[in-house]
Parts: C-alpha cells; sequence; structure tokens
C-alpha cells in the first residue's frame, strides 16, 4: 500500500476559508514527509490523498502524526468505485491476517453510489466472514476495514491511526514563544502550534554567570518541536548583565517582576523583527509567585503585543501528562541553571503594584537594555526533517 488518505475535523468545520486551510495541510503534510517520495499530495471530498514511492510504513506514520490539522490516517488501497471490484480487492488483501472478529465502516462521499452505507457494510462483512470464518462485532472489532467512496474511485485500508488535530501550522500567523526548558514552556508551545501558530522560540540564559544547560535543553526542546513546524527560530538572550543592571539597583523582593518585564520587552523588539503578532508562555495561574494575578497584570503591562498564556487554567499534574504524551518531559526534567535563580529571593512579593515597579525602573535605562538583549541574541535554525 503505498496510499495515505489523511482526514481532518476542524478544517472542515471552516465555511469560505477552507480551501486555504486544506491547501496549507496539504503542504505541512509533503513538508513532513522530507526526504520520502510523495508522487502526489491530492486534495479529495474532505480528505487528502498522499501517493508516495514506497517509503516504510512506520517513519511515515511517525511524520504524518506530529503534523497538526490531522484528525487520523489510514494506510490504503484504491479501486474502482464499484462494489465487485471492492469485494475482490478487499479478500484479496485480507489473505495472511488473521483475525478472530471485524466490522466493516463504509462512507460514502458519492451518493450516487448505488449502495448506502449499511448496504457495503453487508456485502463486504458477508464476504470478509465466509472467507476467513472471523465473526462480526461493531462493538470491539479486533480489525476495522474502513471503506470510502467517492466519485471516481474507492479506498479501503485496515487500521485508522490518530492524528494530533487542531489546525495547520501556519494558519493562525507567527508568534514568539519564551521557552525555558521547564515543564511548562515546552507544552505551551505545543498547544500554540496546535492551534496553527508558527512559533519563534526566545530563551534567556545567564552564561557565563550560570552554566549553558537551559540553553542546551532549549535546543533540544526546540529540535524536538519542530517535527511540528519543519523549520524554526531560536533565540538565545544574554540576560545576564540584565539581571545585574537590575540587581544593583532593585530591592529582593521586586527582581522576578522586574526580569519578567524585562523579558518581555526584549521578546517583544523581536517579535516585531519577525513580524510576529503576539508572545505565549507557559504562565498558569497561580503556579509560583510571578504568576498570581496581580503580578501577572504588572508583568504583562510592559508589552503591547497579546500574551497568550494556554496553560493558564491547566493544573500541575494535566501539564505534565501532557509533557510525557508529545515528548518533551524527558529533557524538561534534565537538571539546569534557569537565569530565574540568579539573585532572586526565596520569598517573591506575590502583589507587585506597578507605581512600584515602574519606580524601580526609572532608576534603569530600560530602552538601552532591551536594545542591547535584542541585539545581542544569537540565533540558530532548526529543521525538520
Ligand atoms: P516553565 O516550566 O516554562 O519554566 P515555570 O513554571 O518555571 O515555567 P516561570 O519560571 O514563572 O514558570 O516562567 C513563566 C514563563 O515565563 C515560562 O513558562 C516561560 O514562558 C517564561 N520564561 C521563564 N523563564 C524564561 C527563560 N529563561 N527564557 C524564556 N522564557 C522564560
Ligand atoms: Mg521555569
Amino acid at each position: 500500500m503505498d496510499s495515505v488518505l489523511i482526514r481532518y475535523h476542524e478544517i472542515a468545520l471552516k465555511k469560505g476559508n477552507r480551501p486555504y486551510f486544506v491547501d496549507l495541510l496539504r503542504r505541512n503534510l509533503v513538508a513532513s514527509l522530507g526526504g520520502v517520495e510523495v508522487k502526489e499530495a491530492k486534495t479529495l471530498q474532505a480528505r487528502i490523498l498522499l501517493t508516495l514511492g514506497g517509503a516504510a510504513r512506520e517513519e511515515v506514520a511517525r511524520r504524518l502524526t506530529g503534523v497538526f490539522g490531522v484528525a487520523n490516517f489510514s494506510f490504503v488501497e484504491r479501486t474502482e468505485a464499484d462494489i465487485e471490484a471492492l469485494r475482490q480487492r478487499v479478500l484479496g488483501s485480507i489473505d495472511g491476517r488473521r483475525f478472530a472478529s471485524f466490522r466493516i465502516d463504509a462512507r460514502r462521499a458519492d451518493k450516487s453510489f448505488p449502495l448506502t452505507s449499511p448496504e457495503i457494510n453487508r456485502v463486504l462483512g458477508a464476504a470478509v466472514k465466509e472467507k476467513t470464518g472471523a465473526r462480526v462485532d461493531l462493538e470491539n472489532a479486533e480489525v476495522t476495514i474502513d471503506v470510502e467512496i467517492l466519485p471516481e474511485c474507492a479506498f479501503f485500508g485496515f487500521e485508522k491511526v490518530p492524528g494530533p488535530g487542531g489546525l495547520p501550522v501556519g494558519a493562525s500567523g507567527r508568534v514568539v514563544s519564551l521557552i525555558s526548558g521547564g515543564f511548562d514552556s515546552p507544552v505551551a508551545a505545543y498547544r500554540m502550534m496546535q492551534r496553527g501558530c508558527r512559533l519563534i522560540f526566545v530563551h534567556f540564559h545567564s552564561a557565563p554567570y550560570l552554566d549553558r544547560t537551559s540553553q542546551e535543553k532549549c535546543r533540544e526542546l526546540v529540535r524536538l518541536l519542530t517535527r511540528h513546524q519543519f523549520k524554526s527560530r531560536l533565540y538565545l538572550v544574554p540576560f545576564g548583565e540584565i539581571q545585574r543592571a537590575i540587581v544593583a539597583g532593585v530591592l529582593r523582593p521586586l527582581r522576578v517582576v522586574l526580569y519578567r518585564r524585562m523579558m518581555l520587552r526584549i521578546a517583544e523588539a523581536i517579535a516585531r523583527k519577525e513580524k510576529a503578532l503576539a508572545l505565549a508562555t507557559g504562565e498558569s495561574l497561580a503556579q509560583v509567585a510571578s504568576q498570581t494575578l496581580e503580578n501577572m497584570s504588572v508583568i504583562q503591562q510592559a508589552a503591547a503585543l497579546p500574551i497568550l498564556r494556554p496553560l493558564v487554567g491547566m493544573d500541575k499534574q494535566e501539564i505534565i501528562d501532557q509533557a510525557r504524551r508529545i515528548g518533551t518531559f524527558e529533557i524538561s526534567s534534565m537538571p539546569d541553571q534557569d537565569c530565574c535563580q540568579l539573585f532572586v529571593p526565596k520569598h517573591p512579593a506575590t502583589k507587585s503594584r506597578l507605581a512600584d515597579v515602574e519606580k524601580a525602573e526609572a532608576r534603569l535605562d530600560i530602552a538601552a537594555l532591551v536594545q542591547t538583549g535584542a541585539a545581542e541574541a544569537a540565533c540558530e535554525e532548526f529543521s525538520f526533517p
């Protein structure tokens, strides 16, 4: 089988813009298969059909499960849209397969096909039953044979592989993702890509005051996440000198809030350069001192772009569970030295006030610090595959 039938859900709900979304998905599917020969990537009724030049099926499946917008997909065989041809081919392809129970799940995109879906199920079901002796089980079948009837052809396949859902990357514009090497921000990044955002990553580090582990972790995380958007850029911003400037003039309890405000300003400068429309963070309400509503409010006022916080209503266990599912957990678990540990008190202020923060910032040359931070950022490129 060298054909893969891709199904999408959320895109199907779009009205006038559907062709745009479908075409974006089609291009992303092809991009994910770099190195695999794609003979054709064709849009059919509410489906995309990929015709491949003999690639390893596991590898193709691994790639496609990373493409946002895909609800599920199956490796399929293609026949004429004719019940007798279908019957022959289905029987031919179950040679060598052993199963005790099965069901047929037929769908007609072409309503002019002479048989209804239940009739197709019955005809093919009877044939498979006779050949294999397996019983029909509509609830818990060991094997489900999906059949799709389109106007010019029909397809059948033996297994639907679930995709990651969401919208194709690129559909929702560009966003700068603040990534720290912790558990939260990579999950936040994943969730924004799943909503169709193309991410530019920004990481702040305190080398040489702290070691380079956080940068290494971010590289690993970006490498992993790039499988969903195929090309990524990671800006590594040296933050140690900025922290020193803050520390020199600001009382301990307010430092974390000032760090965060500087991060947002620098991220915003990078966003403008990259034509990004928003910033995304891994903040979750009240998880730590800097994430109280009071502090979030004071922090966000440093930036004019919207701040997207996809984890805001999630609890830590939910975030960790998702980190495990998307493969970032292991990388985030590695010990590191995070810039926010530098020169900060055990008990940072949980209720900072904008007036106090602005008074403290008045002693700093904010514009110059932002400019230096953005200018000194090192930019690295990643691509997948
Ligand atoms: P994470 O697990 O993502 O590190 P956290 O629970 O440690 O989050 P904070 O340290 O308060 O929470 O950080 C909140 C958010 O600020 C992070 O999710 C991330 O988006 C951003 N952030 C924090 N530190 C950095 C950093 N060094 N570089 C880039 N972004 C950062
Ligand atoms: Mg952190």
